[in-house]
């Protein structure tokens, strides 16, 4: 494994050349058999920052009004004039433009995450992205920094993502259920998805991607409206949100801890490509 260690130092891509031949062949250990976890990683984030980052500035050019097929979480709604700015309460209609609805998320005081956090983790990648992944939350390194899925989970999605030549360089938008981090990374509470819940559901709207992943039962339970439904279930095909295709899959993290995860995690990258082609049926 050594000389795919050195390939992985030479180049982000080579290393997702590697991933996707190893997976092709079967192999569930991808590189961390050859190197330690923390090795693999930092060789990702050394590669990564080679890259610029991009952020979300630019408000999009057109909205989508609230649509087809589910009912809309509360608070969502859609507005044509400028919402009232927010110090804590959420106005009872969100704005329609990206950056109006990114400056009230930013003071939003609305549930008991407000008073720990350091900052709200609003989103990362730009906000023209063909996809959008919905995570959890934010932990400690994303509190601590401000952008989404920083730590070991968000280097590792990038480098998955990276074998289906998608990165949130270009193409890949990314943002939480939560918005602020939970004490100690604890499960969202019920509560804390009502309260924050409607800014994701608004962003999907606005952002209009052509796919969404959600990673994680958090996400996956809130897109397709199936609360309380095993993340397995949940798994394989391809759901809607108002109108937008839907892939679902494991979280990273979790990928982390199990990795007999990453060959499902893989072919569910497949369909998600698949969808964004135009090729699934
Ligand atoms: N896990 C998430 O779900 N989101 C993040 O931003 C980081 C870790």
């Amino acid at each position: 494994m050594s000389g795919s260690n050195r390939s992985i130092e030479r180049s982000p891509q080579e290393a997702a050349r590697l991933l996707r031949q190893r997976l092709e062949m079967g192999g569930g250990e991808l590189y961390l058999d050859g190197m330690t976890r923390e090795e693999a990683l930092e060789q990702v984030s050394r590669a990564k920052g080679k890259g610029t980052r991009q952020r979300p500035t630019a408000a999009p050019t057109s909205t989508l009004a609230p649509t087809q097929a589910q009912s809309p979480a509360p608070g969502v709604g859609s507005s044509t004039g400028g919402a009232a700015k927010s110090s804590g309460a959420l106005p009872a209609v969100l704005p329609d433009d990206y950056a109006g609805l990114r400056e009230i998320a930013l003071e939003c005081t609305r549930c008991g995450l407000a008073s720990g956090r350091t900052q709200v983790v609003f989103s990362d990648g730009p906000p023209t992205a063909r996809l959008m992944v919905v995570g959890e939350a934010p932990g400690a390194n994303e509190d601590a920094s401000g952008v989404p899925f920083v730590g070991m989970a968000g280097q590792f999605l990038d480098l998955l993502l990276a074998t289906v030549e998608l990165s949130r360089k270009d193409s890949v938008y990314i943002a939480n259920v939560l918005k602020c981090r939970p004490p100690g990374n604890r499960d969202p509470q019920p509560e804390e998805i009502e309260a924050c819940s409607p800014f994701l559901l608004k962003q999907i709207d606005l952002v209009k991607p052509r796919a969404l992943l959600a990673v994680g039962s958090f996400s996956a339970r809130l897109l397709t409206g199936r609360d309380g439904t095993a993340l397995g279930k949940l798994r394989g095909a391809v759901h809607t949100y108002h109108g937008v295709p839907l892939v679902v899959t494991y979280h990273p993290a979790a990928l982390l801890r199990n990795r007999r995860w990453i060959r499902s995690f893989w072919d569910d990258l497949q369909l998600l490509r698949s969808v964004i082609d135009g090729d699934h049926a």
